[in-house]
């Protein structure tokens, strides 16, 4: 039996949690937890917030761990070598996306949280394709985040070709937004952090950010026309109209944080200034690699707040009202 934590109704608390493991098929691999990050997607999974949660839930999707069992099909994966698994749990290989290596818009992709139990737990039983070897330089603390976190913020920059000489903004330093100002500026990038919160504005700078607006519209206003690239990390809806008019022109407004309502815009904004509005979810296998050795190259580092798993209720409610600096990582 497999030892977890699970919540059974939208918004309920997590309570201990034990079921019977899945046979281990050939492409499968077993994983001793020994951390796991509680990403904001944990939290609206555990609301129901997008009307896909399957109760009882065992959230958490930023894993790592070390190899206990692998099928005869797995490779290169081998026992004892420590992995980490994020949101993404498995997908067909076959389809001409997976071919092109864009794996996570498969149609038969499935996720480590969606109608499986996650890694709020001893162990799990998942694919080996997507489980990740950890470079040695990151330790299993601060390499949890990046498997959601770390790939969810690297993947905009690389398919939205942002370069070094462009103004970028990071709305939210949460754990994903923190995570976001600092490969921005490891990018080379001018990275401006916008957030609700003033007291985090030191930080910001000690993470790579060379400016700091306070999200607040005259603040905002000051900064119109002035971004290239904008990634928005927050998991609420936002004056939309004011943040299209801090672009410049051929300007992106990037989502990744998912907001409760529908987005109101404006089309001639986004028409005479060339703007795009646009989304990014996770990331692929090879930018998964990718993301974790630019991180280790570049020391990348969460900042967290190490947890006992058993205080995984404690850990959400401050994620529910942002106290949390900047990512929870529940310990084994
Ligand atoms: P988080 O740690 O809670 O950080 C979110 C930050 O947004 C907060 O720290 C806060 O930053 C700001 N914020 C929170 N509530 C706000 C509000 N009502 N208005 C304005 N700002 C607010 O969350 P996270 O784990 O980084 O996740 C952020 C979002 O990304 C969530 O919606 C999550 O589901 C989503 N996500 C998406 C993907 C994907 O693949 N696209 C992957 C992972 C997560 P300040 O204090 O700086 O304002
Ligand atoms: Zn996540």
């Amino acid at each position: 039996m497999i030892s977890a934590w699970a919540t059974k109704a939208p918004g309920a608390p997590l309570e201990p949690f034990a079921y019977q493991e899945a046979a281990l098929g050939p492409d499968d691999i077993e994983v001793a937890i020994t951390h796991c990050g509680l990403c904001h997607s944990d939290v609206h999974m555990i609301d129901n917030d997008w009307g896909n949660t399957v109760y009882p839930l065992v959230p958490g999707h930023e894993i790592i761990g070390t190899v206990t069992q692998a099928g005869e099909r797995v490779t290169p994966l081998e026992v004892g070598q420590r992995v980490g698994v994020g949101w993404q749990r498995s997908a067909c290989l076959r389809c001409s996306f997976c071919i092109a290596g864009e794996q996570t818009f498969c149609e038969k992709a499935e996720s480590t949280i969606v109608g499986h139990h996650g890694g709020f737990a001893d162990r799990i039983r998942t694919s080996g394709s997507f489980a990740f070897p950890i470079p040695d330089a990151l330790d299993s603390v601060n390499a949890a985040p990046l498997l959601c976190a770390g790939g969810t913020v690297f993947t905009p920059l690389v398919t939205n070709e942002v370069r070094a000489t462009m103004r970028v903004a990071i709305v939210g330093i949460g754990g994903l937004g923190h995570l976001a100002v600092q490969f921005a500026a490891a990018w080379g990038c001018e990275v401006t952090a916008i957030s609700t919160s003033p007291a985090k504005a030191k930080e910001a700078a000690r993470l790579g950010a060379a400016h700091f607006l306070v999200a607040k519209e005259e603040e905002l206003t000051k900064a119109t026309g002035r971004f290239d690239f904008i990634l928005v990390a927050v998991p609420a809806s936002l004056p939309w109209l004011l943040y299209v008019d801090l672009l410049a022109p051929k300007g992106k407004l990037c989502l990744v944080g998912v907001p409760d309502k529908p987005l109101e815009l404006a089309a001639f904004p986004l028409i005479v200034g060339h703007k795009a509005v646009c989304g990014s979810a996770i990331t692929n296998r090879t930018r998964m690699e990718q993301m974790l050795e630019f991180a280790a190259r570049h020391k990348i580092v969460a900042q967290t707040e190490v947890m006992p798993m058993s205080e995984c209720n404690k850990a959400i409610d401050r994620l529910r009202h942002n106290q949390v600096r900047y990512r929870v990582v529940l310990e084994n």
